[in-house]
């Protein structure tokens, strides 16, 4: 277990301080096989800024990726690249190992979501909330942001096309 710290912990691509954590991205693990050299940056923070901005960006998605593929456990299904669907009992965790991020959806809530999504990439809705996240759609990119008690705890960028992407993959999951 990594644990964040505002101003303390560092970034693993710059070595900065990060200062919030919205600001930070929790590297997963990887296929250390085909990748030894980004062993040390797994389960590591970084800004998301340096990592979607880091010439091993791909790389790591990859790696990453590919041990989810290679290694993955019965509950989980890969439904698109870098996307996969947990069923845990009720609750489906959907991972985006690209953007690196992650939420949960009760089985019975998926068809109004998916609804929603729908509506929100057609522009026929500005924003939509599920759970703490809101999600809302500007000029070039999704902006996702996990709100508590009015403060943005997590905040993620996302573009048109990975979204919508992500989005026609969940529609077309039959889980
Ligand atoms: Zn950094």
């Amino acid at each position: 277990m990594s644990f964040f710290f505002p101003n303390k912990s560092k970034c693993s691509i710059c070595q900065l301080a990060i200062e919030e954590y919205k600001d930070a991205v929790l590297l997963g693990y990887i296929e250390a096989d085909a990748y030894p050299e980004l062993l040390k940056y797994a389960r590591s923070f970084a800004h998301r800024h340096c990592f979607n901005n880091w010439s091993n960006n791909q790389d790591f998605i990859d790696a990453s990726f590919s041990l989810v593929k290679n290694y993955n456990n019965q509950s989980t299904n890969i439904i698109g690249p870098y996307l996969s669907i947990d069923k845990n009992d009720n609750i489906l965790r959907i991972k985006d190992y690209y953007s690196i991020f992650e939420f949960e959806i009760r089985v019975e809530d998926l068809g109004e979501i998916r609804n929603n999504f729908n509506l929100l990439i057609s522009d026929e809705l500005d924003s939509i909330n599920f759970n703490d996240w809101n999600i809302s759609k500007k000029e070039t990119e999704y902006i996702l942001q996990q709100v508590n008690e009015n403060t943005i705890i997590d905040e993620i960028h996302i573009s048109l096309n990975r979204f919508e992407e992500i989005i026609q993959f969940l529609n077309e999951s039959d889980t």
